[in-house]
């Protein structure tokens, strides 16, 4: 057998389906000549994530971004939004985009979540929604981000776009909130190449978010809002459609690899992994570890496996609120958990196709 222990190991690999059963997809595409603009597959994907996201409402986008950013307009919010920043640049960037002014909520020091606990004294009588992050597929506190939410009566869009699949409590992720977007972008657990939905509970929210993504477009010749071009084209909806078929199996190779780590990394003095939650039903997307007084800090780590072509990544930092386009607005000083984790935290590669080898090889570099 060929020695393939020099072989380089990226952080993410994306899935992809039998290339014969894309194919196979494409053709009535070339017999219809429907390439975008809401079509057949559109239409069967979007009944699809229905059910296995156990969301009764749902709209698809071209990616993940313009579908928070456009359910962020549809709820019409105004004045300030607290969100964390332990997250991903989409996740103000779309509260920006808005004309918002994002506020940021330092995090839970456990699962790095937005802190409820900090929540209360940020809402101030401009404050008209919460935008939380189920950072790494680890589920915020929804009960209390709902509890505070009523009381305030703010909005709650829940950024999941690290949860495809995941339910809390038996009841899929999407569930929780006024709406939450999911990202399917190639690096993503389940993707459609690029694409994005929300999901939201009050279906009244249906036609704002349809007309939203096609130029607020209602009719032949009327156009009653200042909409973007966020449309799914068929292309990557029949690779969401196929991708979906096979997306359990994906989940389940990824569990058994991110079980794999967690034996060799768990307990070690200094290193710490995310708990598990019983009440979540995980899907494995991120492998984050927080090197945290261990005998090598995260950059050495992250430097000895670069060295030998392994690459992990610094996910997330900086955090947004130290980014050259915030941080003069922004004192990352008063998020003092976001900014320590973002130093500290590695997501190490996870991906389906990983070998357990793989594991163990990463696991050897980190402990040796
Ligand atoms: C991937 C991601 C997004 C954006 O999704 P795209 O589909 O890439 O536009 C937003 N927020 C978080 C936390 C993400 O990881």
């Amino acid at each position: 057998m060929a020695d393939d222990r020099k072989r380089p190991i990226a952080v993410t690999r994306s899935s992809l389906p039998p290339l014969e059963e894309y194919v196979e997809m494409l053709k009535p595409l070339w017999e219809s000549a429907w390439l975008t603009n809401m079509g057949e597959y559109h239409r069967q994907f979007a009944e699809q994530l229905k059910t296995y996201l156990g969301t009764p409402n749902l709209e698809l986008f071209v990616n993940g971004h313009m579908a928070l950013e456009l359910a962020l307009q549809a709820m019409d919010l105004s004045g300030e939004v607290i969100t964390t920043p332990f997250t991903f640049a989409s996740t103000a960037h779309a509260i920006v985009r808005n004309g918002l002014t994002p506020v940021f909520c330092d995090i839970d020091p456990v699962n790095y979540t937005l802190d409820a606990d900090r929540l209360e004294e940020l809402i101030t009588d401009r404050t008209t929604a919460i935008v939380p992050v189920h950072v790494y597929g680890n589920v915020c506190d929804v009960e209390r981000i709902g509890e505070i939410a009523r009381r305030h009566h703010l909005k709650v869009i829940y950024d999941a776009a690290h949860t495809f699949g995941e339910t809390y409590d038996g009841r899929g992720i999407g569930c929780y909130g006024d709406a939450a977007m999911f990202s399917f972008h190639a690096t993503k657990v389940f993707h459609s190449i690029e694409g994005g939905a929300v999901a939201f509970r009050d279906e009244k929210l249906a036609p704002a978010l349809y007309e939203l993504k096609n130029f607020g477009i209602t009719g032949y010749e009327s156009v009653d809002s200042v909409g973007a071009n966020g449309k799914m084209n068929e292309f990557q909806a029949a690779m969401g459609i196929l991708n979906l078929r096979y997306v359990d199996g994906e989940i389940g190779k990824r569990r058994a690899l991110a079980r794999h780590y967690r034996g060799r990394l768990d307990g070690v003095e200094g290193i710490r992994l995310c708990p598990e939650d019983p009440r979540v039903r995980y899907n494995y997307a991120y492998m984050p570890v927080v090197f945290d007084g261990y005998r090598k800090d995260r950059d050495q780590v992250f430097a000895e496996l670069a060295a030998r072509d392994i690459h992990a990544r610094k996910y997330f930092y900086p955090c947004v609120n130290s980014y050259a386009c915030y941080r003069d607005r922004y004192d990352p000083a008063l998020t003092p958990v976001a900014d320590r984790i973002s130093r500290q935290v590695l997501t190490l590669p996870l991906y389906a196709s990983l070998s357990p080898d793989d594991v163990d090889r990463i696991c050897d570099i980190i402990l040796q």
